[in-house]
């Protein structure tokens, strides 16, 4: 089969221009369609890349040919009997892990953004040309993508190769003066590029990863799935995300959370981004291999609907912290801290009483990926509550089947009989799987957790493991919980029932919760209080104002809605105890160490 020819060249960095070329040896003689994903796999959001198509031009033979637009992102040319090369100029400045970017700096892009679908060619192997863009100041620039390479040199411009549409998608590439590190894990090379001003200790950043990775390569079982893997990581001034695939991922972080030289011990923005990286590399077996029988194969048109993303991000999400401490890159203090945040997450959330976590995985696409003001209220978080409930399923078997089997067991199942096998996940199979590799029956607590909305029994699966649940209410804006209390004072945001963020020196309300004080005496989201009791609340906000105040004290708060000045009257809630504190309680407990990995792998 004659491979589907792309070259891409970073054509005009200073206008965010890529020059992208697609050449069919056989086009469909009826007239060829093009087109453009509608979004990208691990982002469950229709992003709509054709909309970043500037100008687009066909021609067959050096004669050009007509090419029409017959939706928002297919294309037809007209037909012709040879070779068919379609042209298109790409603009490209977002610098997210999921879109494409481009300046004098550097270039990066995710393939569904830059390379049109030849339609009904999508199994042909494609033969792509990464060409160095014209000018002295690009001389130093190299190549840094996942991508096989055919004649390209390593980190070279030149030819690489991909065997299918869906694969030369999942290899995002990094163009530009990157700083590379390597390891080796499980047997495979690994490869660290690093985009962006930054001062990583890169020994160290290799040392944890190196860690990590292998932990978790253990815990799905040899071999590695993949022969080769890249971490491209861009430091910027503030951001955090990633992006999985399945032999590379693409994290964007703020420069502050790489480990430094003079750090000795472990930040918190640098146990952030190992749970980033612990993450998105978890990915690799969960989602990228064991993935929902509705993403095989992905439907790049629209929206594909599962209820399963609470199991593919929630259970990713609660082994990535998980692994930290397993693998012994933080304590067990520090992992029940952690915890401790995402159950203070959860709990105030009010919209966790209103959609249930099979829902809120349906309905990613226009919900979770499209937060506003009412989000709270309205929906609950898959990653969040799925990473709870994958803890409680976790605890529920280690304790019925007094630790001789767990959540492991279940994921390493998945992966023998989806993921290796290449077999997508039925909505039922992580339930059947489950209820099959435990012995137990566990279809009240999936009916319960996933599909109604009643509180998860976290204290009572806690307390069977020896770990203590204390609920407190929160102390400040700044109160993430994880934390005993410092002090005894009531933050003011939580006596209001709002979320808030500071405006010179005025507070903006961002969310009014559902059932709070605020929402009772009229505020909205949008607000900008610029009194308490006449007293403007100044860069403090409203905790210092409220500091002393107390539950059931009446306050005037004047708010501009717009341009208009409104007057409110609040009487302060009492406030609800959402702010979670885990501590291992005194004496040995075997579960707890097995769980933690303290003992036996
Ligand atoms: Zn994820």
């Amino acid at each position: 089969m004659i491979p589907i020819r792309y070259s891409i060249v970073p054509a005009r960095p200073e206008a965010h221009l890529y020059r992208v070329t697609c050449t069919v040896a056989e086009p469909d003689p009826a007239g060829q369609q093009f087109a453009l994903p509608a979004w990208t796999p691990g982002s469950y959001m229709i992003r709509e890349f054709a909309r970043h198509v500037v100008s687009m031009c066909a021609e067959s033979r050096s004669r050009s040919v007509r090419i029409e637009k017959l939706d928002k992102h297919t294309w037809r040319a007209a037909p012709v009997a040879g070779p068919l090369s379609v042209s298109c100029e790409v603009y490209a400045w977002d610098l997210s892990v999921r879109g494409a970017h481009l300046d004098a700096t550097h270039a990066f892009f995710n393939g569904a953004c830059v390379f049109l679908r030849v339609l009904g060619q999508e199994h042909t192997p494609c033969a792509i040309e990464f060409l160095r863009p014209y000018g002295a100041r690009y001389r130093n620039w190299r190549v840094a993508t996942s991508m096989p390479r055919r004649g390209a040199k390593p980190w070279g411009f030149g030819t690489y190769a991909a065997a299918d549409y869906d694969e030369l998608i999942d290899h995002p590439v990094e163009i530009g003066g990157f700083r590379l590190a390597s390891i080796r894990a499980g047997g495979v090379p690994h490869d660290i590029a690093i985009t962006g001003r930054h001062e990583a200790d890169i020994r160290r950043l290799e040392r944890d990863l190196k860690r990590l990775c292998e932990h978790h390569v253990r815990f799905f079982g040899n071999p590695a799935p993949m022969k080769r893997y890249l971490f491209l990581i861009t430091a910027v001034g503030e951001g955090y995300g990633g992006l999985e695939h399945r032999a590379s991922t693409a994290l964007l972080c703020a420069r502050e959370d790489l480990p430094r030289a003079r750090d000795g011990l472990m930040s918190e923005c640098y146990r952030n981004f190992l749970g980033l990286a612990s993450h998105e590399y978890f990915h690799t077996w969960n989602v990228k291999r064991i993935k929902p029988a509705a993403f095989a194969p992905y439907d790049l048109d629209r929206e594909n609907y599962t209820t399963l993303l609470w199991a593919f991000e929630g259970i990713t999400s609660y082994y990535d912290d998980l692994a930290l401490v397993r693998c012994g890159l933080i304590g067990a203090k520090d992992y029940l801290e952690l915890l401790g945040r995402s159950i203070t997450n959860y709990l105030r959330a009010p919209g966790r009483a209103k959609q249930s976590l099979a829902e809120s995985s349906f309905d990613a696409w226009i919900k979770y990926y499209r937060q506003d003001e009412n989000s709270p209220n309205a929906t609950v978080s898959y990653y969040g509550k799925g990473s709870l409930v994958a803890l409680c399923l976790d605890l529920l078997i280690r304790d019925k089947t007094r630790g001789k089997k767990s959540l492991d067991e279940v994921m390493r199942a998945l992966w023998l009989h989806h993921g290796r096998a290449g077999v997508g996940v039925d909505e039922d199979g992580i339930e059947r799987l489950a209820e099959e590799v435990t012995g137990l029956k566990l279809g009240r607590y999936f009916d319960e957790w996933l599909r109604s909305t009643k509180e998860l029994p976290l204290k009572a699966l806690l307390a069977t493991h020896g770990v203590n649940m204390q609920l407190r209410p929160a102390e400040s804006a700044q109160d993430k919980g994880g934390k005993p209390a410092a002090s005894k004072s009531i933050g003011g945001l939580a006596m209001l029932g709002v979320r808030a963020r500071v405006e010179h020196e005025d507070t903006a309300v961002t969310h009014v919760l559902e059932g709070g004080a605020a929402q009772a005496a009229g505020l909205a989201a949008g607000d900008v209080i610029v009194a308490v009791d006449g007293l403007r609340p100044g860069k403090t906000g409203l905790d210092a104002l409220l500091a002393r105040r107390h539950p059931g004290e009446r306050v005037t708060i004047h708010a501009f809605r717009r341009d208009e000045l409104m007057s409110f009257e609040v009487e302060l809630a009492r406030v609800e105890a959402d702010t979670c504190v885990l501590a291992e309680s005194a004496g040995a407990n075997r579960l707890r160490e097995r769980w933690l990995g303290r003992r036996s792998g």
